[in-house]
Parts: C-alpha cells; structure tokens; sequence
C-alpha cells in the first residue's frame, strides 16, 4: 500500500492507466543495477529514483573530474575529486527518500560483476567501454537477467534490450562480434559526446526499464533503436540470433 505521502509523490505516475497504484507499488519493490555514473548513469540514477524505482545499485570506481560535468549532470562543481557514487547517493537522497540505494565504489570486472548481478532483476549497462559491455552480456546471460543496453558517441546513441536466455534472441555478442576494444583504443578527439545526446538516451534506457519492470507497451528484444541526433534520424533495426555467438548458444 502506498502511503499517503507516496500517493502524492507519484499522482503523475499513478493516474497513467498503464501504471496505476499497483504499478507504483511494483517499481517501489524492483530491484534494478546501474552500472556506470557517468553520461548514461547520471540521467537515468536521477529518473529511475525520482519515478519511485525502489532499490537501485550502482557501480562506478571513478572519481569526478571537472572535464565530466559537461554531461554527467547528478555531479556538480562541489563534487570534484569525490566517489562518483558518493556525489550519486547524495543527488538520490535528497530527491526521494523512498530509494534505497546501494553504492558499490569499486570496478565493474567480471568477479564484482557476477557477484552483485545476482541481487538485481535488471541490469543497466550505462558503461563506456566494450570489454565491459561484453562481460555485462555475458553474466546477464548466464544468470538469466534483463540486460538493458545503451551506449552514445558524438551525436549517436543506441539503445536494446537483451534476453538472451529466452526463446532465439540475440545477445549483445550476437550484435557485436567483434570482441575488439575500439572506444579505448580511439584517440581522445574521436571521444566526443555532446551531453544533452547522453540525456537523451539515458533517459530513454530508462523509461525503458520501466516499461519493462511494468511489462507495458512494446518491448526492444531483438530490436535496437538506433539514433543520429545530427540528422535528426532515428531507426529500430531487428537482431537476430548469431548461429556462431559463442555466449548465447549453450
Ligand atoms: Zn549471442
């Protein structure tokens, strides 16, 4: 039962039809990962919170720069040289109460990963780089959970959502087989991000998981939305299963 106070919080959620009290009820209880505090973390830690996700983790070893304030908006000049995830629980806090949040200030490897992806029923791939991204899809797969994906570059952005565990989807791998790590190999100047592309897929990812928290509306397995900010042209490209992935075919 929402208390009266959560009644009045979240009037703008409950009178959706597609959400109503029992769909506020069901995002209080979910249990969502974040990995990443960065331009993807920072809008979708700040959306999910203020929507009334209940528990939420997130990842992140970094410390704040001032070269990150351009686009990860939950930090601010007051946070520089602090715990990303430290300068996130205090923006989470003061915007909703109700979130129990949990920080993990540590890499996300394949060890702390396997561990903590066991305690979530989504998990938000909010990283920057591919050998993260790999090894996201590959717990996720192994443990059977949602994996919730986006990634931006310049003024591009994509966005899916994985259930490789189900029936003949794709995974991540099966998208993107080549296992080569392209971002950290590219030259600073090559790693441009315009902030506002961030927060706009960010923001998508996640009204996405709480479509899929919800189970409303049409989902994007098997489906990415692929986004040119630039060109103003945007396009949802069907995936198929890799007969080659050497993570999903078990
Ligand atoms: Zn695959």
């Amino acid at each position: 039962m929402l208390t009266d106070s959560q009644k009045q919080r979240y009037l703008r959620n409950t009178i959706l039809p597609e959400i109503g009290e029992d769909g506020q009820e069901k995002l209080l209880r979910s249990r969502v990962l974040v990995i990443g505090a960065g331009g993807l973390g920072s809008p979708v830690l700040l959306y999910l919170a203020a929507a009334g996700v209940g528990n939420i983790g997130v990842i992140d070893d970094d410390v704040v720069e001032i070269s990150n304030l351009q686009r990860q908006v939950i930090h601010n000049s007051q946070n520089l040289n602090q715990k990303k995830v430290e300068s996130a629980r205090e923006k989470i806090t003061a915007l909703n109460p109700d979130v129990n949040l949990t920080i993990y200030p540590q890499r996300a490897t394949r060890e702390s990963l396997r561990d903590l992806v066991t305690n979530y029923d989504f998990i938000l791939d909010a990283t920057d780089n591919f050998p993260t991204r790999f090894i996201i899809n590959e717990i996720c797969h192994e443990q059977k959970k949602p994996l919730i994906f986006a990634a931006v570059k310049g003024f591009l952005g994509q966005i899916s959502v994985f259930k490789s565990y189900e029936k003949s989807n794709p995974c991540y791998a099966c998208f993107n087989p080549n296992i080569v790590d392209e971002n950290f190999s590219l030259p600073l100047s090559e790693k441009g991000i315009l902030g506002s592309v961030a927060g706009t897929i960010g923001a998508l990812q996640a009204t996405t998981t709480i479509k899929e928290i919800l189970g409303i509306g049409s989902d994007l397995v098997g489906k990415i939305l692929i986004f040119d900010f630039l060109k103003n042209e945007f396009r949802k490209v069907n995936l198929k299963k890799n007969s080659a992935c050497k993570v999903c075919l078990d």
